[in-house]
């Protein structure tokens, strides 16, 4: 609590600082003057930020509770006192967030496989794992089977796993893994669930059923997997009171045990082990046929509906052609909450400091300097700062605001996205995700260098973080965007190592680790130089020419 005072004090000292340089500017406008000033991050900024937000006494941020809506509060007061208009739910800071929380009912889960005249009941959790019905409160299929490989249709890649079958009305059986010799991010686009659900649906199947391939089943063993079954599932609420579902043409859908997968294929024209044999080889896909027999699933949920809210604001832009677009700057404010124990000496909470308070403090702290720059008319388009809920739960918050933007979708020319800035050594370059895919990448390049920071390609391609976090639900609507992170020279990948294998999401992602406001700071003007300079431009972003995900993605 005394280090909370100190640091607000702090603070106060820099906003007197400020306002004195801007009277300073105010008599003599020069935008030497005020780049001066906005260039001047503060680490004492960053450090009351971050000291707020991962305090204890917010318990984690976990979206829907009450420490989550107390530095929702703190980013809104922020935000006012740095001089936005706020943008959410009618001229309020806020945009309410539906969010349904949904749990299996595990008495309501069914399975059975029915061949020449014989019917056989399998044991949920033993045999297969239901999956979350698609209504989110009760449904059943019961339908013929179509084996579809790995369930893919990349027509980039010469990829149609459906050739020569018909699914319409029936249950596809897919593999469960990664296959084809693609780059990372679209086989990370290719290979998620939404997207094979997405297919399944377009292809006209009611219902889907995995089975593991080799490498799954040592990637999730089925022991692991069976006690995740308890666990709830979180998705957000449309505006017409239904849950949001990528592909709710698939209605039920279950998992098997890499032990019973043989079951689905008996009497077919090749065996659960012939797949598997030929999957091995990688590149061979397997062709997709009929399974014998029909299947019946049933799935049951129950449900509790809470609300979360993304903070919204907009800082104004002033020249008259460009100020009704937007750069849409954004970070999550919540994080995972408390983890249970039963010891009162034990430390539960989650604070999530790195994780993300500090993106939040970045974000806060660039717009500070933003603000000055739009205070002496030089910036041009508007900006929106979103502080987003949930994407702990899977990116729902960013996802909420992709659909119910609070400007128009159209005239949000870029994102710029912070999450997990991890500020614990004087980082000498920077990462920028989704680099590769537009104008943006050459952007952040040439931001980076008016701080002789380089900009390096992905160090970590092979995690995808470009289809991992907010920005992704702005890519999704066509948004060309990129996702800014310090970079590995000077230490910098050992510390990202370090932070994940041993800080994140644990309790020890909290204000007892090495914390290096300075470098918080030096971030704050990398995000600020980035928005202005997108801010500031005569074009907007544009996706690389034949770019993947700006031909995926584009509305036009
Ligand atoms: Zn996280």
């Amino acid at each position: 609590m005394k280090n909370l005072l100190k640091s607000v004090l702090v603070g106060s000292v820099a906003v007197l600082a400020l306002t004195a340089c801007e009277s300073t500017i105010a008599t003599t406008p020069s935008t030497e003057n005020a780049a001066m000033v906005a260039q001047s991050p503060s680490a004492a900024n960053i450090e009351r930020h971050i000291t707020f937000l991962a305090d204890d006494s917010l318990k984690g941020r976990e979206a829907g509770t009450e420490g989550y809506q107390q530095a929702a509060d703190y980013v809104a007061a922020e935000l006012e006192k740095l001089g936005l208009e706020p943008a959410g739910d009618d001229g309020s800071w806020f945009q309410q967030v539906p969010l349904r929380t949904t749990t299996r009912d595990m008495d309501g889960a069914f399975m059975s496989l029915a061949k020449g005249g014989e019917v056989q009941a399998l044991t949920h959790l033993d045999d297969y794992i239901i999956g979350f019905p698609s209504n989110g409160e009760a449904d059943e299929i019961s339908a013929e089977m179509v084996f579809v490989g790995y369930g893919l249709q990349a027509p980039e890649f010469g990829i149609d796993d459906y050739a020569g079958v018909d699914v319409e009305g029936k249950i596809v059986v897919v593999l469960l893994g990664t296959s084809a010799d693609m780059p990372s991010e679209e086989a990370a686009h290719y290979n998620s669930t939404r997207t094979r659900r997405l297919t399944a649906e377009a292809n006209g199947a009611v219902g889907m059923i995995s089975v593991y391939d080799k490498a799954s089943s040592q990637r999730f063993p089925w022991d692991r997997v069976k006690l995740g079954a308890g666990r709830a599932s979180m998705s957000w609420v449309k505006k017409d009171g239904t849950t949001f579902t990528p592909a709710p043409g698939i209605k039920v859908t279950a998992t098997m045990s890499p032990d019973q997968g043989a079951m689905l294929f008996d009497g077919a024209e090749m065996s659960y082990a012939d797949v598997l044999a030929m999957t091995d080889e990688g590149t061979n896909r397997p062709p997709a046929f009929e399974l014998s027999g029909k299947a019946t699933l049933k799935s049951k949920a129950v449900s509790e509906q809470v609300t979360s809210p993304n903070v919204v604001a907009i800082l104004p832009g002033s020249d008259p052609d460009l100020k009704d677009e937007y750069v849409l700057l954004s970070a999550h404010l919540d994080h995972t909450g408390q983890r249970e124990s039963d010891d009162p000496e034990v430390d539960t909470i989650n604070n999530g400091a790195l994780d993300n308070a500090s993106g939040i403090a970045t974000t806060l702290e660039a717009t500070r300097m933003l603000g000055v720059l739009a205070e002496a008319g030089e910036l041009r388009r508007s900006v929106v700062v979103t502080a987003v809920t949930a994407e702990e739960k899977g990116l729902l918050g960013s996802e909420y605001y992709a659909n119910y933007p609070t400007v128009p979708l159209d005239s949000i020319v870029a994102n710029v996205n912070l999450d997990m800035p991890i500020i614990t050594y004087p980082f000498v370059d920077v990462i920028a995700f989704g680099a590769d895919h537009s104008s943006l990448g050459e952007t952040v390049r040439e931001a980076a260098a008016k701080m002789d920071l380089e900009l390096i390609p992905d160090p970590i391609p092979q995690l995808s973080i470009f289809t991992r976090s907010d920005h992704y639900r702005f890519v999704q609507q066509g948004i060309p965007a990129v996702f800014l992170f310090l970079g590995f020279g000077n230490g910098g990948e050992q510390e990202f190592n370090d932070f994940m294998n041993n800080r994140y999401h644990r309790v020890g992602d909290d204000l007892d680790q090495t914390l290096d406001f300075e470098q918080g700071a030096r971030f704050a003007k990398l995000n600020y130089l980035v928005a202005k300079s997108i801010a500031n431009a005569d074009e907007r972003p544009t996706w690389n020419e034949g770019n993947f995900f700006g031909e995926l993605f584009s509305k036009d």
